[in-house]
């Protein structure tokens, strides 16, 4: 067997120590005699596997009592809609646009918008006339214009495709927004640095990219703003009624919570997310620098400031040398660096589950390719 190093966005890496439990407790989880994915979501087993994942989610992150975790399905893109249904109903709420996944959020919300109410555009940092509208940077606190009466802020803290993150833990924003509540898309960055899970209304991420398997989205909403759905909303998609009845409306994606469920535990076991914060800060500060040093060999088009630890794009000077690098790469055990289609180049996503060493091969390796072809 041969594991490579794998910096796909998502479906991502996970951390080896989970996968091999995965396959240890496959046949028979904990003496019962089966496998998580064939036990009742009603049962004693699975409620231990759901409330300990729960109380690990909890403890990692901090997340006050008055917040209420939720393991749903449809993944970050269903909450697009999800979200204004549940928190707006009918009111105005504000988005921020800062790369592709917010972009989407608000076009998702405009689509529900004669029920939901209308979706606002607080601040875009999208390039008129760009192609793929050449987002590279954070908003500018005077491009930023809130309505003090939006139902919520809606913005992504980490643009999973372009490479822009959110450095001060909103911080400033949540400030700004006063009483509005915050809303923000974590999937490609949570439990990758600390957060102050009390500057937030609502926290969501899809699980594919630094938590476990897709088919789970998690959902961590403050009590008050439930119950401020439209009237007509299906109850599988009612926040209330989902955290009323412990996210099991219906049947839960289990396994995807038992997989979460490890790793957290793993991540308990690297020291918590301040302990992997460090860690990724070391990571990508190697892979800048390695590009920055590169003579324009490789770019990333990112302001300093903006940039992410998660998600690094870079082109290289000669795309000619795309394919070439992209097989190299390959055949020295490093794939999925190719970049999202909207931006071409590459990208390596170094999120937890990606260890020092594979940042430190892929470095080693892109430091080779531009002697030999530079
Ligand atoms: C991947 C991603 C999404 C979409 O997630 P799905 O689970 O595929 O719907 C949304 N937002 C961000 C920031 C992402 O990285």
């Amino acid at each position: 067997m041969s594991r490579v190093w794998n910096f796909s966005a998502g479906p991502a890496a996970l951390p080896e120590a989970v996968l091999t439990q995965v396959r240890d407790e496959m046949l028979d989880w904990h003496g019962c005699g089966m496998s998580v994915m064939e036990m009742s979501h009603r049962g004693k087993e699975f409620a231990t596997i759901i409330e300990t994942a729960e109380a690990d989610l909890r403890e990692l992150l901090a997340v006050p009592q008055h917040y209420k975790v939720l393991f749903l399905q449809g993944g970050a893109t269903q909450l697009f809609s999800q979200i204004p249904l549940n928190l707006a109903a009918g009111r105005s709420a504000d988005y921020l646009v800062t790369g592709s996944w917010s972009k989407k959020a608000v076009e998702e919300a405009r689509r529900v918008a004669p029920i939901a109410g209308p979706a606002r555009l607080a601040g875009s940092t999208a390039v008129k006339g760009a192609l793929a509208d050449g987002f590279t940077r954070l908003l500018r606190d005077e491009e930023i214009s809130l309505d003090p009466g939006a139902a919520f802020l809606h913005l992504c803290t980490n643009e999973t495709i372009y490479g822009v993150e959110v450095q001060d833990d909103c911080a400033a924003l949540a400030a700004r927004a006063g009483s509005v509540p915050l809303v923000a898309d974590m999937s490609s960055h949570i439990l990758s640095r600390q957060v102050d899970v009390s500057r937030y209304g609502v926290i969501y991420a899809g699980a594919q990219k630094n938590i476990g398997p897709s088919g789970l989205v998690l959902c961590i909403v403050r009590e008050d703003l439930l119950g401020k759905a439209v009237s007509t909303m299906p109850s599988i998609m009612d926040f209330r009624l989902m955290a009323e009845n412990g996210s099991m409306i219906n049947t839960p994606p289990t396994f995807g919570i038992y997989v979460s469920g490890l790793v957290f535990q793993w991540l308990k076991r690297q020291g918590g997310v301040a302990a992997m914060e460090q860690v990724n800060i070391r990571k990508a500060e190697m892979l800048y620098r390695c590009i920055d040093e590169s003579g324009g060999f490789y770019r990333n088009p990112v302001e300093t400031t903006s940039r992410s630890r998660m998600n690094v794009p870079f082109t290289l000077q000669d795309t000619a040398l795309d394919a070439v690098f992209l097989a190299e790469a390959r055949d020295a055990g490093l794939v999925s660096l190719k970049g999202h289609k909207t931006v071409g180049g590459m990208r390596a996503s170094i999120y937890n589950a990606m260890p020092e060493a594979g940042v430190t091969a892929l470095v080693d390796f892109m430091r080779q390719f531009a002697k030999v072809h530079g």
